[in-house]
Parts: structure tokens; sequence; C-alpha cells
């Protein structure tokens, strides 16, 4: 494992404090034209300085050589590019997994998690800084939830790790909304995120690359059907019936399983498109045959498919991975009944990869 750490950043406690501050990954496309045109600039310059950022990926405007100079100063003073500062970069040994820990201007502690595979190279984005939502087994959940990121802050973990991924001679090619917060508990925002990225005048990352997660926010899930955007649906559902979910997921007491089911329905009839249904499989907890026999009979002929995620244990929680041969043996009850299963095995444990663990280590 290899470390680095920029000590000058100082990280000071700001709880509840608003991010009020502007920065060039928070402006559309449109947006930044406008603000141009307000400054007495050609409506051009837009496209050049989104294409700089998103393109060529740079890390100020003083590299953006196509800029007049004193347009370069007056916009380093009025959009910032500073949108995050990186504190921290965890790597696994085998360079496969690497963790950012980074400040915003109000000293909060946001992660994002940058995976290569094979065949893709994946960014894992956080949406706030802790969450509301406090699932049982969830590090992130333990502290509340300290405030929303502003699209910038989730625009710029993406290009920061599209950045490094680049330095590997790799392209960035997927998103996934699975890092801190609940995505639907900041809609607004990510919906904002999941247009400048997929803006054709700057990343054009396509939305079919880009998964949001929920725990089962009803209403976010109904108006992401209604989005524009193709992307990909993922709700945590950890358990099949209502009892069990609602000790792991409390969300699951204003919308009851029932409700969940009724509205994935919905979004898939009217979207055509198929959800995941990702469930963090823990020791003794929701790892038997009889809930697996459950699942399947909740899930039976949706078009779905079901990630188990064993589960990266927290210290401070009672929550165990189960042995190898449990893991393998849920699965296989899915699959028999005909369930699309995939088993997803957590990057990085030893970095503490998994959601809000090198947060809280840092707190
Ligand atoms: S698992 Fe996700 S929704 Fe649940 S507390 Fe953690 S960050 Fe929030």
């Amino acid at each position: 494992m290899t470390e680095t750490l920029d000590t000058n950043v100082r990280i000071m406690p700001s709880r509840g404090r608003r991010a009020t501050r502007t920065t060039l990954f928070d402006l559309g496309f449109e947006e930044l034209r406008a603000r141009l045109v307000d400054l007495g600039q050609q409506p051009f310059r837009a496209a050049q300085i989104y294409d700089w950022t998103y393109q060529k990926l740079v890390t100020g405007y003083e590299q953006m050589s196509n800029l007049p100079a004193e347009l370069r100063v007056s916009l380093a003073e009025s959009l910032p590019m500073d949108a995050l500062t990186q504190v921290h970069a965890l790597e696994t040994d085998d360079g496969e997994t690497v963790k950012f820990l980074y400040n915003t201007h109000d000293g909060q502690l946001v992660e994002t998690v940058l995976m290569f595979y094979p065949d893709r190279a994946t960014v894992c984005v956080s949406c706030q800084v802790g969450c509301a939502v406090g699932c049982a087994f969830c590090a992130t959940g333990l502290g509340g939830l300290q405030r929303n990121l502003t699209a910038g802050e989730m625009v710029v973990q993406a290009v920061n790790a599209a950045r490094l991924a680049h330095e590997h001679g790799r392209p960035l090619t997927n998103l996934v909304m699975m890092g801190m917060g609940e995505p639907f508990h900041n809609y607004r925002e990510t919906i904002k995120f999941i247009g400048i990225l997929n803006d054709k005048h700057g990343m054009n990352f396509g939305a079919r690359r880009i998964t949001v997660s929920t725990s089962g926010i009803l209403p976010g899930i109904e108006r992401l059907a209604a989005e524009p955007y193709q992307v990909n649906l993922a709700i945590s559902l950890h358990a099949p019936n209502d009892e069990l979910r609602s000790q792991l997921v409390p969300i699951n007491d204003r919308f009851s399983i029932d409700q969940l089911m009724a509205t994935a329905r919905a979004y898939i009839e009217r979207t055509g498109r198929r959800i995941s249904f990702e469930y963090a499989l823990m020791k003794g907890i929701n790892d038997s045959d009889e809930v697996a026999e459950e699942l399947a009979d909740l899930l039976s002929g949706m078009l779905c498919h079901v990630n188990i995620i064993p589960l990266n244990p927290v210290d401070v929680l009672p929550y165990e991975r189960p042995e190898t041969a449990d893991i393998d043996r849920f699965a296989a009850v899915l699959e028999a009944r005909g369930i699309p299963t995939t088993v997803r095995y957590s990057r990085g444990v030893e970095i503490a990869a998994a959601c809000g663990q090198l947060r809280a280590k840092f707190q």
C-alpha cells in the first residue's frame, strides 16, 4: 500500500454549514456561456473552457492557452477550479484501487474511489457529507448528515478520477453513485451533476455508463423515471421482508417493501430499463437459504439483476462477512430460481475503501 498525505491542508470542523461557493465545475454549459457574456466575453469561450476542463483535463486556467491572459486571471478569481482539495490518496499494492480523501472549502471530508478492471475503470462518487439514512451496517451513516455536496463537488470527483485514469493510460468508463450519501436526498444537484458530465461540449460521459444508487427513496425513483437521462438505477434492498429490512435500512419504515416493489415495477414499465438490486450479505443476518428463497419470490419475473456484496465490516459495528461457501450458496439459490445474480466483492478492503471508512478513520 502506498500513501500520500498533504499535511499543509487544515481540516476544520464545521457541522451544518452550507456550501455557498460556486466553482467552474458547478456551471452547466449554458450557465457558463451566460456568465461569460455577462463578463463581456464572446460566448464561444465556453466551448474552449469546457474542452480544456473536461477533455484535456487541465488543472488550472493558466493552462488554457487560447484564452486571453486577463480572462484567465479574472476567471481564476470569480470561478475557481479548486472545488475540492485532495488531502489523502491510498492505493492498493496491485494499484487497481485508489481511494481519495478530499477536503471541501468549509472543512468537510469527502471520499471517492477509483477502481481499475481489465475492461473498464469505474469511479465511485459521493453526493453528501455523511448520510441521513443511517443504514445499520454503514460507517457513513454513523455520524448523520453534515451537508449536501454541490454538483461541482461531485463533478470534480469524476474529473480527478478521469485525470488519474488518463495517467494510467486508461479512459474513465463508468461512474457509480455509491459513495457517501443518498443521491435522492440531494436530487437537484445529482441531476445537475449528471447533466454536466453528459454534456457533449465536455466529458460527453454516456448516461448509460452512470449508475445512481438509492436506499429506496420512492419520490426520487419516480422523478428519475421522468428524466431524459438513461442512467442505470440500483436499489439497495438488503432484505426481502419489512421486519428485516427495517432493522438494516431505517427508511423502510417510511417506504415499505410492497411500496418499493410497486414503484420499481412502474419505473421498469416506464423506462424499459433493468433495475439492479444491491444486497449486502451479512453473516447470520440475511444470508440463510430461507431468506434467499424469499428474495427470489419477491423478485420473480422482474426485469432485474441482483448484486450480492459480501459485507466489508466496520470496526465499531457488529456485522460480519459470511464465509465464502455461504456467499456462494446464497447466490446459487437465486440463480436456481432464475434470478440473474452477481457476487461483487468490495475492492480495497485493506485501504478502508468501503463507504465512509477512510473518512471515519481521519475523524
Ligand atoms: S449505505 Fe448508503 S444510504 Fe445507507 S447510510 Fe450508508 S451512505 Fe447512507
